[in-house]
């Protein structure tokens, strides 16, 4: 193992193997380090769905720049990712959801996404399986260009990429604590030696708290266990994501034809608990029932659990800390497959002190000390 590094990265999930690309990229000298194997984490548990469609600016912007970066990826790092746009079709309930919706089609619409509203007839146009009436719904947004990718294939792409231009990878090696001497990042202990840095990325998914407590900094992250489920596979259907702010319900068709999706639980709970519950497949089975009626009676073949790293504002924790050297890449919440390749390539730009392509710095974690502006449009 080696003992020096330009920059150490904690965590081998989507954010930190799109990281040590992007900074592998600029000549960086980079250590990732991981205590279990590549997409442990909530990565390897995503649904990997990809939505532009937000509430914030800031959360829609980084997942625009986001798809235009996965458009190319296989393709940049020469393995394919399996990418596939068959758009979002978010469901609206009522009047309320209505006006929700339009605000949030007009702010997307201005930063140049393909949005629109869709009825029912257009619902079942693009999803004959779904049913508006079981859905509750009396209209939709949808956005063609969001889409699905394979989590394990887009990180181990990422990670294989970083390694051909010079990065080490270190499996089953846990970050113990972290040296900082005055106000700065001084080296990275693990359970397999220690490395000397001026730069740590925080990027430990829903142990970034526990990171953050290493060089003295209280973060406001909370992990919260999210369960998930996958069906028989089933001829071809439909090609979209459907999801529901109101019911929280996500599910898609994947590639090989099962159905893949999630809702929050009954029993929902903050902390690491990683058991699965019978209560969610429960509601999980009645909702996509009411959802696409035929799928009734389809065989669940597995259920798992994963945490959300849920900040109080649903958005990410981003950027530059009061220790030199500290950077933060965490507090995803429950979306931080789909935005990891624009967030990589800014904090990238960040510690190369290169002219950064959008301004985060109201991602900072001094948000929390003044008023909040919470993303709303959030499932699961
Ligand atoms: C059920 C479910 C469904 C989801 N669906 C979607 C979706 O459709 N779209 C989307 O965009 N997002 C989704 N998400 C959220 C998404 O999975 C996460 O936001 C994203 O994967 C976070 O990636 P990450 O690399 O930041 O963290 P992680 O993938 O959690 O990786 C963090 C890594 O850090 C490692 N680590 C922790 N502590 C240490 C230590 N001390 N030393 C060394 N290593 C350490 C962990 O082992 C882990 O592998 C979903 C999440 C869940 C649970």
């Amino acid at each position: 193992m080696k003992n020096e590094a330009d920059v150490v990265v904690i965590g081998g999930g989507i954010n930190g193997c799109a990281i040590a690309y992007e900074l592998a990229k600029r000549g960086k000298d980079i250590i990732v380090v991981e205590r279990k194997w590549l997409a442990y984490g909530a990565t390897g548990r995503c649904g990997a769905g990809i939505r532009q469609q937000w509430a914030t600016k800031e959360n829609a912007m980084l997942a625009k720049k986001s798809v235009e970066i996965f458009e190319g990826l296989s393709e940049e790092l020469g393995y394919d990712i399996g990418l596939r746009q068959g758009g979002y079709l978010i469901a609206i309930h009522d009047e309320e959801g209505m006006k929700q919706a339009k605000k949030n089609v007009e702010m997307q619409r201005s930063i140049g996404l393909p949005v629109r509203i869709i009825g029912e007839d257009e619902i079942k146009e693009i999803a004959p399986i779904l049913s508006p009436e079981g859905m509750e719904a009396i209209a939709a947004t949808f956005c063609p260009t969001d889409g699905h990718a394979n989590p394990f294939k887009t990180t181990y792409a990422y990670a294989m990429a970083a390694k051909k231009l010079g990065a080490e990878i270190y499996k089953f090696t846990e970050v113990k604590d972290i040296k900082v001497e005055e106000g700065k990042v001084k080296k990275v202990i693990t359970n397999r030696g220690e490395i000397k840095t001026k730069y740590v990325v925080n990027a430990a998914g829903a142990w970034s708290r526990e990171i953050g407590k290493m060089v003295g900094l209280e973060m406001p992250n909370k992990p919260v266990r999210k369960e998930a489920m996958v069906t028989e596979p089933l001829k071809r259907m439909f090609d979209c994501m459907v999801i529901s702010f109101k019911h929280g319900i996500y599910f898609s068709q994947q590639d090989e034809g099962q159905i893949l999706g999630g809702i929050p639980s009954p029993e929902e709970k903050v902390g690491y608990h990683t058991e699965p519950t019978f209560s969610f497949l429960k509601h999980m089975a009645h909702m996509l029932g009411k959802y696409a009626p035929s799928l009734k009676h389809v065989s669940i073949l597995r259920q798992w659990t994963g945490f959300y790293d849920v900040t109080p504002d649903a958005l990410p924790i981003l950027g530059e800390t009061s220790i030199e050297g500290f950077i933060q890449c965490n507090g995803f919440s429950g979306h931080g497959f789909m935005i990891a390749p624009m967030t990589a390539r800014l904090l990238a730009q960040l510690i190369c002190g290169e002219k950064i392509d959008m301004d985060i710095s109201r991602l900072n974690m001094d948000r929390f000390k003044g008023e909040i502006t919470e993303e709303k449009a959030v499932v699961g």
